[in-house]
């Protein structure tokens, strides 16, 4: 199977041989030189690789951001083969670890592995969450309350789905944002005041959706 790989590095030597000899097992390569750029284009990978030593951005901090994210497979990319930062990388959510020089056969060995993994994690655990008489189809897109279909905008529903998607668990308000608008950054935090409590006039289910004070969110639980 077809692995789409972005390669986070900085070394065009290193950058152009992984690149060639993935290309030749028929795996799509995007090669970025940037820590930064790791952050926009991970979106359209299955398997990140990722230089530890870039020019920008660490690359513990850009894994600890692309997990903040997604759970992409991450695989380190380190020169620095001392155990602290493969430590750190792995406590960060790294899938597994190579130290450079990489050889390509045991790359191909791990790629499999990690890939499937991460698959495993991202597959949808239910399609419907009921939380008593609310029942939210995540595929359908559609929210019940007592049988009655309520109707959620679509950003109403983003911000529901996140929830859902963990029920009994406190989410944060970073996390939410994140998710719903890709990059908290981009999100005005007003506006994620503004869903919820639309949110929670439409639900009408006072205590289904908590506030964890400084924190987040939680539905039910
Ligand atoms: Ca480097």
């Amino acid at each position: 199977m077809a692995v789409r790989v972005l390669l986070v590095e900085d070394d065009d030597g290193v950058a152009d041989a992984l690149s060639e000899s993935l290309h030749a097992r028929g795996h799509p390569v995007t090669r970025v030189a940037r820590g930064s750029d790791a952050l926009t284009r991970h979106r359209d990978a299955d398997l990140v690789l990722l230089d530890l030593g870039l020019p920008d951005l660490d690359g513990l901090d850009v894994l600890r951001k692309i997990r903040q994210v997604s759970e992409v497979a991450v695989v380190v990319l380190t020169a620095r083969d001392d155990e602290r930062s493969v430590v750190r990388g792995l406590r960060l959510g790294a899938d597994d670890y190579l130290a450079k020089p990489v050889r390509l056969a045991e790359l191909l060995a791990r790629m499999d592995a990690v890939v499937r993994r991460a698959g495993a994690r991202t597959a949808p655990a239910a399609d419907t969450v009921r939380i008593e008489d609310v029942e939210i189809d995540l595929g359908a897109r559609r929210v019940l309350v007592g049988g009655v279909d309520v109707g959620l905008t679509t950003k109403e529903f983003d911000v529901l789905a996140v929830l859902a998607a963990r029920p009994g668990t406190a989410v944060s308000r970073q996390q939410l944002m994140d998710e719903v608008w890709g990059d908290a950054y981009l999100a005005v935090s007003r506006s994620l005041d503004v869903h919820l409590t639309q949110l929670r006039a439409k639900l009408n289910r006072p205590g289904l959706l908590s506030t964890i004070r400084g924190f987040g969110y939680r539905l039910g639980g």
